[in-house]
């Protein structure tokens, strides 16, 4: 079974073409790891798979279901942990993913209780009635992942999770996600840290200027092509 399926994706913001036509797939229960400079597209990829923004032209299928035509069975079955924090700063933690479970139509005692499992395994119950303005920057970071996995997703996508976190609990992060991985959730990763996607991901796709360049698995990828390609340029002082 495919998680997600990419065909020939084109996303244009007026004259601008952010993506320019990528194509791949991510079978389940993959840690795949999306990789390339600022501006390249990481993002506008994320936000078409997830529905936060439109398609230009090109398709995109999660577990088979198509973004567009099935939107509503296909959102539930990713989570997104975005780039940016964007909680409502008028709930309390624990009302920020009761009330994102109900974005997917789960409600009731059972997503309370999903909502205090995930506090719990996020280290976050103590700070469950505070609001998201008084977490330390790592306390906010788990909680946009617990928001991403209220609704149990199969596949949990990740737009930089340890951009800003401190190298605790960075390891802490990735201890969990491969944890999380092994349980069956597929999971895809953007990063600039290149030992974070050789650390965490099999797979490894590079995008530059909106096109996949290289899409190899993570062995292949450090162990042949980084490390031979090292250039010193000596000057003379
Ligand atoms: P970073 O690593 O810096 O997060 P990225 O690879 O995620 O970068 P994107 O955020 O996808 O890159 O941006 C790709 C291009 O699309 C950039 O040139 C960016 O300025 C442009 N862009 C992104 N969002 C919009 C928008 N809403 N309107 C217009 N242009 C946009």
């Amino acid at each position: 079974m495919l998680a997600l399926q990419i065909n020939n994706l084109v996303k244009r913001y007026g004259d601008l073409t952010a993506v320019d036509g990528i194509s791949f797939d991510v079978p389940e229960g993959e840690f795949f790891g999306l990789l390339g400079p600022n501006g390249a597209g990481k993002t506008t990829t994320i936000n078409s798979i997830v529905g936060l923004s439109t398609i230009t032209s090109g398709s995109i299928r999660l577990f088979g279901l198509d973004v567009e035509a099935d939107w509503r069975p296909a959102r539930r079955m990713v989570g997104l942990s975005p780039q940016e924090y964007n909680f409502d700063r008028y709930l309390n933690i624990r009302d920020v993913l009761i009330y994102q479970a109900g974005y997917y139509g789960f409600h009731g005692k059972a997503i309370e209780a999903r909502a205090d499992e995930l506090l719990e395994r996020f280290d976050l119950t103590s700070k469950a009635k505070q609001p998201y303005t008084r977490l330390s920057g790592g306390m906010k970071r788990r909680l946009t992942i617990a928001r991403a996995l209220i609704h149990e997703p199969r596949l949990l996508i990740l737009d930089e999770p340890t951009a800003g976190v401190d190298v605790e609990l960075r390891l802490e992060l990735w201890s969990f996600l491969r944890e999380l991985n092994r349980g069956g959730t597929t999971i895809i990763l953007t990063t600039h840290y290149l030992e974070e996607a050789e650390e965490l991901c099999t797979r490894i796709g590079i995008i530059e200027a909106g096109k996949i360049v290289a899409l190899e698995t993570t062995r292949k990828l450090i162990g042949e092509r980084t490390l031979q390609d090292v250039f010193l340029e000596l000057t003379r002082r």
